[in-house]
């Protein structure tokens, strides 16, 4: 027994938390178990329950306190997917741990298994390294006026650099020739600017590695169509969400692919699809991605031997054409079951594929994403500029066209602070030639001092507007870092 289920700690084997999930969850866990048990991993399981059930007991992150206990414990977590029961009021589980376990990397393998698995990208074999805490899944969202919402995008010096740097090194111990990044810097320039001149600066320390950066627009319609120019991607979070499931659909089945999610003390490994509720009980779910996951998770462990030959054997197991239904083709000998296909997999272990490239050797590296970390600049390193208060961009909910609203905004008159312009969506639409035609009804005031200003006088501009009869949705500070503009103009300013 190289596995055992059990709450006693032995030094012998590395404590981790296994979540069976809903749907396919329990199939697909158990035959990854049975594989990783016969291949000798030294595992000691804790299971725990989370998901559909577990959200309708009123748990509304679909994780209980104590369930959440034992991840933090044993610091690893396998994770089967979860049925997210339908209606409101429902928290995502996966943002829950990524957040509570800052679980900043999210690595998704997407590799062609060509031709034994249909594919219309024969060369394929990419890595998506997804930022996984910033960005817009931060959930700050507002609704500001009757027409409109807004949704906060975040990012910071210190998770651009986390993300980036942990690519780079993945690139490294992978052997990698290639790290691209992906924003939309022509766009967004603070935000996705940011990332990518950290990713400038940080490619800079891995002179043996190349780097390059796409606009992600083209970047994503070249990696749909040239998938072999690309080696790892690194990105944002939502594009990363995006472009990882578009690269692994892309191999020939979402079965296939597993993903690691990675922070200092954490790590969550799982398959990237759902628990596809309507193939629940028939043994024909793929269990290959949640295996994949597996494999990420023993070399993670150190145990990279072990996931050396499941990784192995698995290859050898799809290139002889033996497959689960979703990936059955042309090259297929037999279509197995959930089961069946992990006793192949199991017949298979110590078995080297020939034709589809053989598995890395793991066991001579320990891929420990802490090394990584400590490199990286955290809160503590973070230089101190000036940071003068400049101005105020004032909210203010107004129905009604842009001149109106101006002329009777610019008539009232402050002491320091000057109405630079007003904008609407971004695009400055008083004083404008368009103010006459243009209606929102939601307008930005920018206010501007020459000199320094100071919070009590924005509190008085806020006053005098709200005694007009302003109706103040929100108000941004407006700063000057070491003289630098600390905010973006509007289109037409
Ligand atoms: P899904 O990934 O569960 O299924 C989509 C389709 O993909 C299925 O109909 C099936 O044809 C195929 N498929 C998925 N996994 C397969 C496998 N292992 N083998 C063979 N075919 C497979 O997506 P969905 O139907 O949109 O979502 C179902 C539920 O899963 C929802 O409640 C959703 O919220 C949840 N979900 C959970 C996770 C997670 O836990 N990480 C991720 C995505 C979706």
């Amino acid at each position: 027994m190289h596995y055992i289920n059990s709450s006693k700690k032995n030094i012998n084997y590395t404590p981790i938390t296994v979540a069976m999930g809903d749907g396919i969850g329990p199939e697909i866990m158990d035959a990854t178990l049975g594989i990783l048990q016969n291949a000798g991993a030294m595992l000691q399981i804790n299971t725990v329950a989370i998901g559909e059930d577990v959200y309708k007991k009123g748990f509304s992150s679909g994780i209980s306190p104590d369930a959440m206990q034992t991840i933090l414990e044993n610091r690893v977590l396998l994770k089967a997917p979860i049925t997210t029961p339908q209606g409101g009021g429902y928290k995502s589980l996966n943002v829950t741990l990524r957040k509570a376990l800052s679980l900043y990397a999210n690595i998704r393998p997407c590799v062609s298994f060509y031709p034994f698995v249909d594919t219309l990208y024969p060369d394929m074999d990419v890595v998506v390294v997804r930022e996984n805490e910033e960005d817009l899944y931060s959930g700050i969202e507002y609704r500001c006026t009757e027409n409109s919402y807004e949704s906060l995008k975040l990012v910071s010096r210190t998770g651009c650099e986390k993300i980036v740097r942990y690519a780079f090194e993945y690139a490294k111990k992978y052997n990698r020739k290639l790290v691209t990044c992906m924003s939309k810097d022509n766009i967004m320039k603070m935000t996705d600017g940011l990332f990518h001149a950290v990713f400038d600066e940080v490619a800079q320390e891995y002179p043996e590695i190349q780097s390059n950066h796409y606009i992600l627009d083209i970047g994503f319609a070249r990696l749909a169509t040239q998938p072999n120019i690309f080696d790892v991607v690194v990105t944002l979070n939502l594009y990363g969400d995006v472009l990882s499931d578009i690269a692994a659909e892309m191999t020939g089945s979402v079965g296939l692919a597993g993903s690691a999610n990675i922070g200092k003390e954490y790590a969550m490994f799982e398959a990237i699809h759902g628990s596809a509720p309507a193939m629940t009980g028939r043994n024909t779910a793929n269990p290959s991605a949640l295996l994949n996951a597996a494999i990420m998770m023993l070399v993670h462990i150190g145990q990279g031997s072990v996931a050396n030959k499941i990784h192995n054997s698995f290859l050898y197991t799809i290139e002889n054409g033996y497959h689960t239904k979703d990936i059955a083709g042309q090259y297929t000998k037999e279509i197995l079951g959930t089961k069946e296909f992990a006793q192949k997999i199991i017949d298979n272990l110590g078995k080297i594929p020939t034709s589809i490239k053989a598995a890395p050797q793991y066991d001579d590296f320990t891929f420990d994403a802490k090394v990584e970390h400590k490199k990286s600049a955290t809160n503590k390193d973070i230089v101190k500029v000036n940071q003068n208060l400049m101005g105020v961009d004032v909210f203010i909910k107004y129905h009604g066209n842009a001149k109106e609203f101006g002329d009777q905004i610019n008539q009232i008159k402050f002491a320091n602070l000057d109405l630079s312009h007003i904008s609407a969506k971004g695009f400055k639409v008083y004083p404008s030639d368009e103010a006459d035609f243009f209606a929102s009804d939601y307008y930005r005031c920018r206010f501007v001092s020459k000199v320094q200003t100071s919070i009590p006088q924005i509190t008085e501009l806020m006053l005098t507007l709200n005694l007009k009869g302003f109706e103040i949705i929100k108000t941004q500070n407006l700063y000057n870092f070491d003289d630098k503009m600390g905010y973006s103009m509007s289109q037409g300013e």
